[in-house]
């Protein structure tokens, strides 16, 4: 699954790509799953709007979305201006004539909203090549301005796509690499649960997943099981920092290649063979030579070195 680092590079890299560009029409797969705001809705607030930035949010990818008369002008064909308006959301699952239409009349005034993409464990966002084949488990395309695709896949169907219209996406928690060490400290120890679950907790800092809290563990010498509020203040402000140290150095390599992540552009991160605990059980400690224990926390595995964390 995607955590803070590579969802980071996917939207920096789509960012590249796509920004500035207008979507000129949408096509949703038959699949409910992936679609967590209704499809008429989605299809709506694509259309015709010029994506204004891509950036992250925890784990989630925000396109932040304008339209406005002149974007509606620009893109929207003369025949299609005065057209009827016609239903959103196809019901075909051919991609010849699915793509939905313009509605007829929404060129009026300058509106914001919001496309909001969670990858899940296997989605992806793919800038293609009209041209390129369709791969299987393709739930979205939306057609560009610049000839190009943005294309949503996601094997596995856990990601999700929504808009937010009315008021601006918000998710939960505090964005790890902006948090204060005071505000950190705060949040963590009270708490009564292993310090791996509060870090996996998103209500409380969104992003952080499996190998990162792993990692941030090991750099901050305290075990996965610790119970959050029996950890001194001191040590909880090393964890903050190694949080954002580990996040930093894996945004900088391109995140982590586990299972079969890859940027927008196709490449791998690099950042796994930086990895000092995660994936490495029964492997000797770079710093003592012990081997990496495995445990399992709520559900989640985890990995440590039982000589240096305590
Ligand atoms: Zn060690």
């Amino acid at each position: 699954m995607p955590e803070l680092p590579e969802v980071e590079t996917i939207a920096r890299g789509l960012a590249k790509r796509v920004t500035g560009d207008i979507i000129e029409s949408v096509w949703l797969g038959q699949k409910k799953e992936p679609l967590k705001s209704p499809a008429n809705e989605i299809a709506t607030t694509l259309d015709h709007s010029r994506i204004v930035t891509v950036r992250r949010m925890g784990k989630h990818i925000v396109l932040d979305l304008e339209r406005d008369s002149k974007v509606a002008r620009a893109v929207m064909p003369a025949s299609r201006r005065s057209g009827k308006s016609t239903p959103a959301k196809s019901v075909s699952t051919s991609l010849d004539n699915a793509f939905h239409p313009a509605p007829a009349d929404k060129s009026v005034r300058a509106t914001s909203a919001q496309w909001i993409v969670h990858l899940g464990m296997t989605g992806r966002l793919q800038v293609c090549d009209p041209n390129d084949e369709v791969a299987r488990h393709t739930h979205a395309i939306a057609k560009l301005a610049s000839g190009r695709e943005l294309r949503f896949v996601d094997p596995r169907r856990f990601g999700r796509l929504s808009v937010a219209t009315s008021a601006e996406f918000d998710a939960t928690g505090i964005e790890p690499l902006e948090i204060e060490a005071d505000r950190f400290v705060e949040l963590f120890h009270g708490r009564k649960t292993p310090i791996k679950s509060a870090l996996l907790n998103q209500k409380l800092l969104r992003g952080v997943g499996n190998i990162y809290a792993d990692e941030s563990l090991f750099r901050a010498g305290i075990r996965p099981r610790r119970r959050a509020s029996s950890i001194k203040r001191e040590q909880l402000r090393r964890l903050s920092l190694e949080v954002k140290e580990v996040l930093k150095e894996a945004i900088a390599l391109g995140g982590s290649s586990v299972s079969d992540y890859v940027n927008a552009d196709g490449e791998e991160g690099f950042f796994q063979l930086e990895h000092r605990v995660y994936g490495r059980e029964g492997e000797p400690c770079l710093v003592c030579k012990t081997p990496i224990k495995r445990v399992v926390i709520a559900g989640r595995s985890s990995h440590y070195c039982p000589q240096c964390q305590k």
